[in-house]
């Protein structure tokens, strides 16, 4: 039977979610709680999700907290053995934070071409932006770290498909990837002046956007803990 309730899930209550999975305390094992990957179906008595509005970013992305009431479910949907929860979870996160960092990589490219169009097209003073130095170095700056973020990520990837020990690599990949998005979108604004500001252009939504890319799956400050604990601190 399942008691409890999860916050902030992605999809939780869109058209298309089946359910959940959930890893659930299913007993105790030398004095450690013992963890259980299950499969909650959403026709399950007691299960119920509940929409979560007023997001400041990801408006397109439904958010959900899901409720879990005496909710009973076969043993048939456990998910690998029982008391194996934890390493089927952790096992996931790595290839998760590389998504993440793809989705920082992607964002910082975006806002760094809409930035270098804008510089080239806006003039002021009788010359296009992009020909102030001020404005010329803020995008060179901005290549510079996508380019660095890139290469970061697809060694993470890469070490992932030689089926090696990438944790650390993932960790690093998507704090970086995510930390130089946000640096990147907020001077892609600040090239873009006052337009920067207004819902017309994407370089707003993309500011926003940025913003979950340090949270989700493992904080900024979860991701330094990972990669210190990995380099032996
Ligand atoms: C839009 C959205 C979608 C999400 N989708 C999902 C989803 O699909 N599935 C899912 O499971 N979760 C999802 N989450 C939850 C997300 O993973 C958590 O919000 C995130 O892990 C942070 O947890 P928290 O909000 O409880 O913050 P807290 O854990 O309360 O953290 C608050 C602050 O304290 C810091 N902190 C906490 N613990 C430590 C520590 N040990 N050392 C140093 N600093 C620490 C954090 O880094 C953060 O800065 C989603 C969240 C959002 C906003």
């Amino acid at each position: 039977m399942i008691n409890g309730s999860k916050i902030f899930i992605t999809n939780g209550s869109a058209e298309m979610s089946a359910g959940a999975t959930v890893q659930a305390v299913t007993g105790e094992n030398g004095g450690k709680k013992e963890f259980t990957t299950i499969l909650v179906e959403k026709d399950t008595p007691g299960f119920a999700q509940r929409t979560m509005h007023r997001k400041m970013m990801w408006r397109g992305s439904d958010t959900a907290e899901l409720f879990f009431g005496e909710c009973r479910v076969p043993v048939s949907q456990t998910l690998g053995e029982r008391g194996q929860g934890s390493r089927i979870m952790l096992s996931t996160l790595d290839g998760g934070r590389l998504s993440i960092a793809a989705m920082g990589l992607g964002l910082a490219r975006g806002a760094y071409e809409m930035a270098l169009q804008y510089a080239r097209d806006r003039k002021q003073f009788g010359q296009p932006i992009v020909k102030f130095q001020a404005i010329a170095f803020k995008l060179a700056d901005m290549a510079t770290r996508i380019e660095h973020a890139r290469n970061t990520l697809y060694t993470a990837c890469w070490m992932k498909d030689q089926g090696m020990d990438y944790t650390a690599e993932a960790a690093m990949s998507k704090l970086y990837c995510s930390r130089i998005a946000g640096e990147v979108v907020d001077e892609a604004v600040q090239i873009h002046g006052g337009y920067g500001l207004m819902k017309d252009y994407a370089v707003e939504r993309f500011y926003r956007d940025q913003r979950l890319l340090e949270i989700g799956e493992g904080t900024s400050e979860i991701l330094q803990l990972v990669i210190s604990r990995k380099i032996g601190c």
